[in-house]
C-alpha cells in the first residue's frame, strides 16, 4: 500500500508533487496548477522542476470505493450502450445469416467499449465513454489484440506443454493470474507486445503487490454475477437472454472500472504518471494570484520574506485590487517593511477594504497596525469615522473614541462632525459611565449643528441621559 505523504507546509493535504534537491513534497495547495502553454511547475525554493507524483498519494485504495465501482455503469453513456447490445442481442436471432456476423460484431464492440472504461478510470475519468465512442471504428484495433493476446497465449502454452507437464501448470497458472494485468496494460498502452510481455506482465503484478490478489478475487466473485441473478437455463425465454445480456454488460462495466481504478491508484509506482491529470482551464490572472500566495507562504514559512514580499509586489502590478494579495502584502509588510512604507499601505489598503464595504476588515487591519506603529491615525476623517463605526459595533469603544478624539479641531469642515459626536456621546455614557462628557460633546452638536438632524437626535439622548441620572440619584 502507497504510504501517505502530505504536503510539507499543510499536513492535511496529500502530496502531489516532489522537489528532489529540497527533498519536499507538495501538494496542490503550494502549487496551482498551470495554464496552457506554460512550463511545468518548478520548486518556489529552489526553482528546480518539481516531479509529478500523481494521484498516488490521493487515490484512495480501491478496496475502500467498492459502492463507486458498482455505481459506474448506473450513468447515461454506459446504460444507452447496455439497452442497444440487449436490443440487437434479442434481434439477432431473426436477423437469418447475418447473426453470426451480428454477434462477432457486437463481441468486438464490447471489448472495445469495456478497454476504454479501463483506459478512461486509469486517467482518473469516472464518465464512462459516450455511445458514440463505443461504436466509433476508432481504437477497434483494440479488439483484435484482445483475440491475438489470447491466441499467442494458447501457442506458448502449447510449445510449454511440450516441455513436461509441470512447465505446463506453471505456465498455466501464470497466465491466469496474469489475465487482468495483460488487459490493464492492454488497455492503457495500446500495444500488443506490451500486453503479452511476461515481464511487463510480472512487473505490474509485483508493484500492485498483494493488493493484486485482492483486486483478483474480486474480478472472479463479479464474473459470477450474472449467473448468481439469473442462473442456468436450459431454454432461455427472450426475457432471460436480455436479463443476461443486461447483466453480463453491467458487471464486466464493474470489473473494468476497478481494473482501471488499480491502474489510477498505482500509476506512480506503475511509471504511468508522466501523463498529467486532466485540470480545469486556469486563467493566466488566477494563475498568477495563488502563485504568488503560494509561493509567499512557502518563503515566509521558510524565513525568505523578502522574496516573499517581492512574489506578492509583482503579482499586485497586475492586480491592484485583489483583496488577497493585499492582505498578504500588508501581512509581510508587518514583518519586514520600514515604519513609513508600513503606513503608506496601511493608508491605501484600508481605503481599498472601505470602498468594498468591509469596514469590519479595515478595523482589524487598524488594530494590527496599531500593534507596530502606535501613533498610527488614517490620514482622512472619513476613514476614522468608519473605521471608528465598525470599532464601536464590536465593543471596542476606547479604540474608536481614539479615532474621533479632537476631530473638530483637526478637521474642522468634516461633514460627519455631528455623527460622529453623537456616537462618542454614546460610547462615553454607555462603554465608559461617562455622562458629563457624553453631555458635553452633545452640547456641543446641539450647540454648533443646530439645524442638523443630527442635533435633534442629541436633544433625545441628552434627554434620556439626565433622566436615568435622577433615576439613579
Ligand atoms: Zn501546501
Ligand atoms: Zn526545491
Amino acid at each position: 500500500m502507497t504510504e501517505a505523504v502530505h504536503c510539507h507546509y499543510h499536513q492535511s493535504n496529500a502530496a502531489i508533487w516532489h522537489c528532489e534537491p529540497c527533498q519536499k513534497h507538495y501538494g496542490d495547495c503550494c502549487v496551482p496548477n498551470v495554464p496552457e502553454g506554460y512550463d511545468e511547475p518548478a520548486c518556489t525554493l529552489c526553482h528546480e522542476q518539481l516531479t509529478y507524483l500523481g494521484a498516488a498519494h490521493t487515490a484512495e485504495p480501491f478496496w475502500q470505493i467498492i459502492n463507486k465501482f458498482f455505481t459506474y455503469p448506473v450513468q447515461l453513456s454506459s446504460l444507452s450502450f447496455l439497452f442497444v447490445s440487449v436490443v440487437i442481442g434479442l434481434l439477432a436471432p431473426y436477423t437469418g445469416p447475418a447473426e453470426p456476423i451480428l454477434s462477432l460484431i457486437m463481441m468486438a464492440v464490447l471489448i472495445k467499449y469495456s478497454l476504454q472504461i479501463i483506459e478512461a478510470v486509469s486517467f482518473g475519468s469516472w464518465e464512462p465513454p459516450s455511445l458514440e465512442d463505443a461504436f466509433s471504428a476508432d481504437a477497434l484495433s483494440l479488439f483484435f489484440k484482445q483475440m491475438a493476446i489470447f491466441f499467442v497465449g494458447g501457442v506458448a502454452l502449447y510449445f510449454i506443454g511440450s516441455l513436461g507437464w509441470i512447465a505446463f501448470f506453471a505456465a498455466l497458472f501464470f497466465m491466469l493470474l496474469g489475465v487482468p494485468a495483460s488487459t490493464m496494460i492492454l488497455a492503457r498502452e495500446q500495444s500488443l507486445f506490451s500486453a503479452i510481455n511476461p515481464i511487463k506482465i510480472a512487473f505490474v503484478m509485483a508493484a500492485i503487490g498483494w493488493p493484486y490478489l485482492l483486486l483478483y478475487f474480486f474480478l472472479i466473485v463479479l464474473s459470477g454475477g450474472p449467473a448468481y441473478f439469473i442462473g442456468f437455463q436450459l431454454e432461455p425465454s427472450p426475457a432471460t437472454v436480455a436479463a443476461s445480456s443486461f447483466l453480463g454488460g453491467y458487471f464486466s462495466f464493474v470489473m473494468y472500472a476497478m481494473m482501471g481504478y488499480c491502474l489510477y491508484q498505482y500509476q506512480a509506482t506503475l511509471g504511468y504518471t508522466a501523463e498529467m491529470e486532466e485540470f480545469g482551464e486556469v486563467s493566466e490572472e488566477d494563475y498568477r494570484k495563488s502563485k504568488a500566495m503560494a509561493d509567499s507562504l512557502i518563503l515566509m514559512r521558510e524565513g525568505r520574506e523578502e522574496e516573499a514580499l517581492k512574489a506578492v509586489k509583482a503579482a499586485l502590478t497586475n492586480a491592484a485590487t485583489d483583496l488577497q494579495l493585499n492582505k498578504r502584502f500588508f501581512q509581510l509588510l508587518m514583518l519586514t517593511a520600514s515604519d513609513e512604507i508600513l503606513q503608506k499601505f496601511v493608508g491605501k489598503y484600508t481605503q481599498r477594504l472601505l470602498i468594498v464595504r468591509k469596514d469590519h476588515e479595515a478595523a482589524d487591519i487598524y488594530l494590527e497596525v496599531r500593534k507596530r506603529l502606535k501613533a498610527y491615525m488614517p490620514a482622512t476623517a472619513s476613514d476614522r469615522f468608519k473605521l471608528a463605526k465598525a470599532l464601536s459595533e464590536t465593543g471596542k469603544a476606547r479604540e474608536s473614541l481614539r479615532l474621533l478624539f479632537n476631530m473638530h479641531k483637526t478637521f474642522p469642515d468634516f461633514a460627519g462632525i455631528p455623527e460622529a459626536y453623537l456616537l462618542v456621546a454614546k460610547m462615553l455614557s454607555e462603554n465608559m459611565n461617562n455622562d458629563e462628557q457624553a453631555r458635553v460633546y452633545l452640547d456641543y452638536v446641539i450647540k454648533k449643528y443646530p439645524d442638523s438632524r443630527k442635533a435633534e437626535e442629541a436633544k433625545v439622548f441628552r434627554h434620556v441621559i439626565d433622566k436615568l441620572a435622577t433615576q439613579t440619584a
